[in-house]
């Protein structure tokens, strides 16, 4: 009856990565099989959990394709199993001696660390990171099979190292048996020298060649001018390549803007989906600032928002530190969260030297111009008094700011983006011909230094 463990453990060790066989499954020694009941000799008791949880479906299975009969599987510490002299796991080497855990990467295994808050839930699309977003969340559904390589490119602080980590979230929840593994290109340098000094490169190759089953590598640039890193990135590319094994890189350029780059590695970066990343528009950036805001349960008033995102237009990260900025100072000084105080904090941050003009901005002093409320602007009121003024500060606003119709829409009293158009086509029309409003605009728009 015996045999039959030996002939399970044959066609077993022809489906599990041979590092794995050697250290979970080789020790194992077969006691009995009786009355549909198998007993296996483990040699310790860190060594039952594990394989209990990452191989016992395994080996049932495998019996029962043996013999087309239903196992009952139960392992038992004994020192039996450990007295070849080998050593084995247990609690105090798993943990301790990063020599044993290396090499052998058990199913399932998390390299590098995600940040837990960057997940698909709190990221913002819009058109500027549209298309990375789109191919992250294929990617993640998809693992291997939709796009691969996925290359995402963009400037710095614009969510690329976010969306390689929202990816490798979804993918850990949905593909728990998965080994991922996050590293910058500067990482995997270091860690190919390292082996090299060591000589055992073998290690190095067995765990990113084939262990790996995600490969999230982020700045991937840097690997740039050096030859020997490209080099064995060319082969790991390569070997996943081949085995579908899922793929993500981020640069701060295009593939063909790469200086210092093999060819063939950066014809391999355009196998798959490319998507860049820009700087967000307007929009974007106060979903973003509100979005952050939600997340630290506060409640961010509009105008602050968009005074905001309107001065800082380069990278998220700055967004970011404008709003956690103006949150200390309003809790430190216990100042009121208000227009007054993010200009402030505007102009001695970030040398804003004097914040552009927001809508809010452009309708105070129009209305006061014309002599009417901001209130009227805003109002359902057709009267020639109010229309005027209010199609005058559309108009400033597309013009100066240049924020698009159905923002404007929004900010006049949730108007529909086709009437902001006309209101703009108006003025814009009769500005030529009508030397008083052609000057109001000139002289509001001097005012308001946009
Ligand atoms: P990169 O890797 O491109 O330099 P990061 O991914 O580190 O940029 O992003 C910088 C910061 O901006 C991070 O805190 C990230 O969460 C945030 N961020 C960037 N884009 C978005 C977005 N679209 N929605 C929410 N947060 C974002
Ligand atoms: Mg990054």
């Amino acid at each position: 009856m015996l045999e039959l463990w030996d002939k399970a453990v044959t066609s077993i060790q022809q489906n599990v990565k041979s590092q794995n066989f050697d250290i979970w499954l080789r020790p194992i020694k077969c006691e009995s099989i009786r009355d549909g009941k198998v007993t296996l000799l483990v040699p310790n008791r860190f060594f039952k959990d594990y394989i209990t949880t990452n191989y016992l479906e395994l080996i049932e299975r495998h019996l029962k394709e043996e013999t087309g009969e239903n196992y009952d599987v139960s392992f038992v510490v004994s020192e039996e199993a450990n007295g070849n002299g080998e050593e084995h796991p247990n609690e105090d080497t798993i943990e301790g001696n990063e020599e044993l855990a290396e090499p052998c990467v058990p199913l399932g295994t998390m390299i590098g660390t995600l940040n837990p808050r960057n997940t698909f839930n709190a990221f913002v699309v819009g058109p500027s990171n549209q298309l990375a977003h789109a191919g992250s969340m294929a990617v993640a559904s998809m693992v291997g099979r939709k796009y691969n390589p996925l290359f995402m490119y963009g400037g710095v602080g614009l969510g690329k190292t976010h969306l390689v980590h929202a990816v490798g979230h979804e993918i850990r929840a949905k593909h728990p048996e998965l080994n991922i593994f996050y590293v910058s290109s500067e990482q995997f340098m270091n860690e190919f020298i390292s082996s090299v000094r060591n000589q055992t490169q073998h290690d190095f190759q067995q765990k990113y060649r084939h262990d790996c089953d995600v490969l999230l590598m982020d700045d991937i640039q840097f690997i740039a001018g050096k030859d020997r890193t490209q080099d064995e990135f060319f082969h790991t590319f390569n070997s996943l390549y081949d085995q579908q094994k899922q793929i993500v890189l981020t640069c701060d350029k295009y593939p063909q803007e790469i200086d210092n780059i093999e060819e063939r590695l950066r014809s391999r970066f355009q196998w798959g989906l490319i998507a860049d990343i820009q700087p967000p528009e307007l929009e974007t950036r106060v979903a973003i600032i509100k979005k952050k805001a939600e997340a630290e349960e506060l409640d961010i008033p509009n105008d602050i928002a968009f005074l905001i995102a309107e001065n800082i237009r380069s990278n998220v990260r700055e967004l970011e530190c404008a709003l956690t900025r103006l949150l200390a100072e309003a809790s430190m000084y216990r100042r009121p969260l208000d227009v007054d105080l993010a200009r402030h904090v505007l102009q001695s941050t970030f040398n804003v030297s004097a914040p552009r003009s927001t809508i809010e901005d452009i309708q105070r002093v129009v209305a006061r111009h014309y002599n009417i409320r901001v209130g009227d602007l805003k109002s359902k009121s057709r009267q020639h008094s109010v229309t005027l003024p209010r199609m005058v500060a559309m108009y400033i606003c597309r013009k100066g700011l240049g924020s698009s119709f159905p923002e404007i829409g929004e900010r006049f009293g949730s108007r529909d983006h086709t009437t902001v158009m006309n209101a703009c086509r108006k003025i814009e029309k009769v500005s030529a011909t009508d030397l008083a409003i052609r000057s109001a605009v000139d002289t509001l728009r001097r005012k308001l230094a946009i």
